[in-house]
């Protein structure tokens, strides 16, 4: 039998009083190295309400037995598929140490996967602008009200993303454990602590692609100037002294950024930063990118995903090759590198695009510019996908792997899905080793001619004709 939508089980007795400290546990899986800015701002906003949860972020010290039996809801950060991983894991252990505590899911992949999660894991799922919904769910549960709340999906009543546009807090970042845990800029034969905020939500575009798309739909919401300064204020006086823009996009809204950055650099002039932005964008925007690296930008990172432009078609990309070496010309005069991100794994990427694509990463002098595991991504496709809806998405897409938060496919030439292990393999042990990105390229390249039955090429020249770019210490992006 089924078992009961999680706010009509909850009997009477289980008014839940979530003022007491610790009733709330906030938690965090991952966020690519930086310290949660998904948990700064829902602690902001409910302790703004006259709450007070406590927040930790699994990815520097897992929650204790303690805190979570002393939590009567929990609500579990995902904003992307790696911190969804973690997260069922952690719901796991959740659950064995503290049944009785509710369970929420919320971010950008608790509202894709939110039939699985609440199959077996959630009791609530909040998706887009999560905030609001979390603190009616808060006080709806205080009130002992049945569902549904607006915003909250729970196992009787489906809610679609929240797209209202919230009173935005200044993130709270006081009990988040200090920026030295977390990612550093490696520039110049240093490294110093980098910090993160965001400046806009969603994003304007609607690549097929991409997981924000099913949630944003084409909306983004900008984050008030003075918040951001705010946020990232509070972050330099913790020892910062970089900035990464982590907006899906950061000239979505480009005269916001602008006056953004020239702020930070008044106020803090020796901050760099870095932001990621797509092709089409820099080419339209080409004349900001010199004020940018005045204002202290170091690198932009870019998805140029696939050298085949028929890819780039498939996945609604808005740029071709030929933009890529333009946006890099563009780059170039400013001063400023670029760390472009591949998806080279697709259905339709055959072993010949493999290899263009490792020729013009050569070609571009941008091997030391990719970060080695981007050589094995492969196509994801969570529920909800905008690739569902092309005409041709059956002749690809295999049943939902619902534990895998993907759907399956399988590429019709066998030697491409052989190749993606391999080199997934190989960029984790090259990873482990600590290889050079020389060394992991010829690796891969070297798979890559084998799978195709070719002799590979000499090995490139140990420098390209860009010089070496800054880098964060973390390296993944999904
Ligand atoms: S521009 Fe980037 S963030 Fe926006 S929809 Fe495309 S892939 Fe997603």
């Amino acid at each position: 039998m089924a078992p009961l939508p999680a706010m009509t089980r909850r009997p009477e007795s289980r008014l839940l009083d979530l003022k007491e400290p610790g009733a709330i546990l906030l938690l965090s899986c991952y966020e690519l190295g930086h310290q949660p800015l998904n948990l700064a701002f829902p602690l902001a906003y409910l302790r703004r309400a006259g709450y007070r949860p406590v927040a930790v972020d699994a990815a520097v010290t897992p929650p204790d037995d303690a805190t979570i039996a002393a939590a009567r809801l929990v609500a579990i950060s995902v904003p992307m598929h790696t911190a969804l991983r973690l997260g069922v894991e952690l719901a796991a252990r959740i659950r064995r140490r503290n049944p009785d505590a509710l369970l929420c899911f919320y971010g950008l992949y608790a509202w894709l996967n939110a039939d699985y999660l609440l199959s077996e894991w959630a009791d609530f799922v909040i998706g887009g602008e999560y905030e609001a919904p979390l603190l009616a769910l808060i006080q709806a549960l205080e009130r002992g009200e049945p569902g549904p709340v607006p915003g909250v999906s729970d196992r009787a009543h489906r809610a679609g993303p929240s797209l209202a546009r919230i009173d935005f807090p200044e993130p709270d970042r006081s009990d988040l454990p200090s920026p030295r845990h977390y990612a550093h800029l490696v520039m110049d034969g240093r490294a110093v602590p980098a910090g993160y905020t965001e400046t806009t939500r969603g994003c304007h575009h609607t690549c097929l692609h991409c997981p924000i798309v099913p949630v944003y739909r084409g909306r983004f919401f900008a984050i008030p100037r003075q918040v951001v300064l705010a946020d990232i204020r509070r972050q330099v006086r913790q020892g910062v002294r970089h900035i990464t823009f982590g907006d899906p996009d950061f000239l979505n809204g480009p005269t916001h950024s602008l006056r953004i950055c020239q702020a930070l650099h008044e106020e803090f002039p020796d901050v760099t930063f870095d932001f990621t932005t797509r092709i089409e964008h820099i080419l339209r925007h080409r004349e900001l990118f010199p004020e940018f690296r005045r204002l202290g930008c170091v690198f932009v990172v870019s998805a140029v995903e696939s050298a085949s432009d028929l890819v780039l078609e498939k996945i609604d990309k808005g740029h071709r090759k030929a933009d890529v070496i333009e946006a890099l010309r563009v780059l170039d005069e400013a001063g400023i590198a670029m760390r472009p991100s591949l998806l080279p794994f697709t259905p339709w990427t055959t072993l010949e695009d493999y290899l263009e694509l490792l020729d013009f990463i050569e070609e571009q002098g941008l091997i030391e510019h990719v970060d080695p595991v981007h050589f094995s991504i492969r196509l994801l496709v969570p529920p909800g996908s905008a690739l569902l809806d092309r005409p041709d998405a059956a002749e690809w897409v295999g049943p939902l792997d619902e534990a895998a938060f993907t759907y399956t496919w399988t590429h019709p030439d066998p030697r491409v899905d052989r190749l993606q292990r391999e080199v997934a393999a190989l960029v984790e042990r090259a990873t482990r080793e600590g290889w050079d990105n020389y060394a992991t390229f010829a690796a891969v390249r070297a798979l890559a001619c084998e799978a195709a039955g070719i002799e590979p090429p000499a090995d490139p020249p140990r420098r390209g004709h860009r010089p070496p770019p800054p880098r964060l210490t973390e390296s993944w992006f999904c």
